[in-house]
């Protein structure tokens, strides 16, 4: 009798305690503010980890919350303008939206709004030595297996485009039957581990953070992710240290109307105050980066909008001595009357005593697009903690000369999904510091060496020193004529060197 019913009080024990094992590592069925995966921020980076969880087939019993501070109604109405384009884009490489693609992401695009180019000309303002890229000169075997992509160095799209691809692409989830809450106009404002937390059915929280929003709500997360950009709560939440520096530079954008219909070229010249980009568009039009010194930026933004086109001419085309004297014309008197007159003067001399490619002419601004932001370099000392993982601006934050800062964020958007599908497989906990490891050993070496690369770049063009401009010189003329470095530089800058951990996409 004694050793039956012991037996029976062992059976209900280790029922119980299987029962509990099941809870902790399976996913959430039933409590309302318990969730598998909180994602706090809804920027791209953000919103991409929430339809790459949703849309894989191993992942979409995830109970996901997708919080932002942001009201994303204007985003997800979004529809294209004909001839207006936000002043808020990106470059994304063709890595980057095979990835979309494979998220089903780029359904949700507007057929011809992502422009992708096949021409890059990068020069130094100071010595003239260029550098061209041409992704139809790549061997077509190693980009890709799609003609598109195979000729394209990048694809030109404004944010608030993107950004409304994924969320409808989530909203296509939810409808298939994806377990995804996007709160939205819900800033957290603190984030803290309660530690005698446990749900009616047992289920045991006590380890997991609790997500506090300003609403009085409250969310339990098996994983938290901080996709909440450079001045991220959650990394705070997590001690993790951001380690870096602010730029004495700030980034200048504006969207530019041009004199030609070419949207095939992107156009980047080093001037020793920082970069200027002319990334295309679409026909006749460009997004311009402008990197510069802050009260130079202060000054782009200030001045009438035909001297700023002036400008934009010139920073293309003029010695920056020239740059310089009108930067200082412009600062006493803000109306400078002879500016149009004295850049086309020297310009006219420009074109009779070189036959330097040149990019087209601007010939207007968009009303309202000139804005600025300042530049950072900024990388977390770990990218991981118990029940804690970042990406995004949230983990690093580059220097925007390369175009990278996004792409990186979704690589690392990439490669948690293969992680949390590998732990899925293997019935491990996916908040589990231990199988999170394998995301930061996958993404933090590679980010490191991307930042520091776009660090250096914006070090070497930031001087007109004599030696150091002959010596960048002498690089930049050697690498254009050495045809198969170029190509691998084009291909780690296009991520099509990059697979990822392991395979997980569903589309
Ligand atoms: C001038 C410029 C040009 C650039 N060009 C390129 C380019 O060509 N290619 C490229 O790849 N990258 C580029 N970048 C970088 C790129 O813009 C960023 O890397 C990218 O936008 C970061 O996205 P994210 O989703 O990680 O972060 P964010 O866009 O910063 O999103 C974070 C989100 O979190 C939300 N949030 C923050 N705190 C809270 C809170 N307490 N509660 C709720 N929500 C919160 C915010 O509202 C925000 O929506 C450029 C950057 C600049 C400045």
């Amino acid at each position: 009798m004694l050793s039956r019913l012991l037996s029976s009080v062992s059976k209900t024990a280790k029922f119980n305690t299987l029962t509990r094992l099941y809870r902790k590592y399976s996913t959430v069925v039933n409590p309302n503010n318990a969730y598998d995966v909180v994602i706090v921020g809804g920027g791209v980076a953000g919103t991409a980890l929430a339809c790459s969880i949703a849309s894989n087939p191993l992942l979409k019993d995830q109970r996901i919350a997708l919080i932002e501070a942001m009201d994303l109604t204007n985003t997800l109405q979004w529809s294209p303008q004909q001839d207006i384009y936000s002043n808020r884009t990106v470059s994304l490489t063709p890595g980057s939206m095979a990835f979309l693609k494979r998220i089903g992401a780029t359904h949700h695009l507007s057929p011809g709004r992502a422009n992708p180019y096949t021409d890059m000309q990068v020069w130094d303002g100071v010595t003239g030595a260029r550098i061209h890229f041409d992704a139809t000169s790549l061997n077509p075997h190693d980009a890709s297996n799609d003609v598109e992509s195979r000729n394209t160095i990048a694809y030109m799209i404004e944010n608030t485009h993107l950004q409304h691809a994924l969320l409808k692409r989530l909203e296509q989830c939810r409808a298939e039957g994806a377990q995804v809450d996007i709160l939205q106009r819900a800033r957290v404002s603190t984030i803290e581990k309660e530690p005698m937390s446990d749900t009616d059915d047992g289920l045991d929280l006590s380890d997991w953070p609790v997500v506090h929003l300003e609403n009085k709500t409250k969310l339990h997360a098996r994983l938290l992710i901080g996709a909440d950009g450079i001045n991220s709560p959650v990394r705070k939440f997590a001690c993790i240290e951001s380690l870096g520096w602010d730029y004495d530079a700030h980034g200048v954008v504006a969207t530019l109307k041009l004199d030609s219909l070419d949207h095939q070229t992107a156009w980047q010249r080093f001037l020793p105050t920082g970069p200027i980009a002319m990334l295309p568009m679409g026909e006749g039009y460009a997004s311009m980066v402008w990197s510069t010194k802050p009260h130079l930026a202060k000054l782009l933004k200030t001045i009438s909008e035909e001297d700023f086109v002036q400008l934009v001419n010139a920073a293309f085309r003029l010695s920056h001595v020239d740059l310089d004297y009108f930067y200082k014309q412009l600062d006493n008197d803000k109306a400078f009357p002879s500016l149009a007159s004295e850049v086309a003067w020297r310009d006219d001399v420009i074109n009779k005593s070189t036959n330097e490619i040149l990019p087209p002419k601007v010939v207007q601004i968009q009303q309202a697009s000139r804005a600025s932001f300042p530049l950072k370099l900024r990388n977390s000392e770990r990218y991981i903690s118990d029940r804690v993982a970042l990406v995004g601006d949230a983990a690093h934050t580059t220097h925007p000369l390369a175009g990278q800062g996004l792409n990186q964020g979704l690589l690392d958007v990439e490669s948690l999904t293969n992680v949390l599908v590998q732990g899925t497989l293997e019935g491990q906990d996916i908040g589990n510091i231990n199988l999170l490891r394998g995301y930061a050993s996958d993404r933090y070496i590679r980010n490191i060496v991307m930042i520091s690369a776009c660090d250096k770049m914006h070090r070497l063009f930031g001087t007109d020193a004599a030696p150091i401009a002959w010596l960048r010189s002498f690089g930049l003329s050697t690498l254009n004529n050495l045809d198969s470095v170029k190509s691998e530089i084009m291909k780690y800058a296009m991520g099509v060197e990059y697979t990822g951990a392991t395979s997980s996409s569903s589309q």
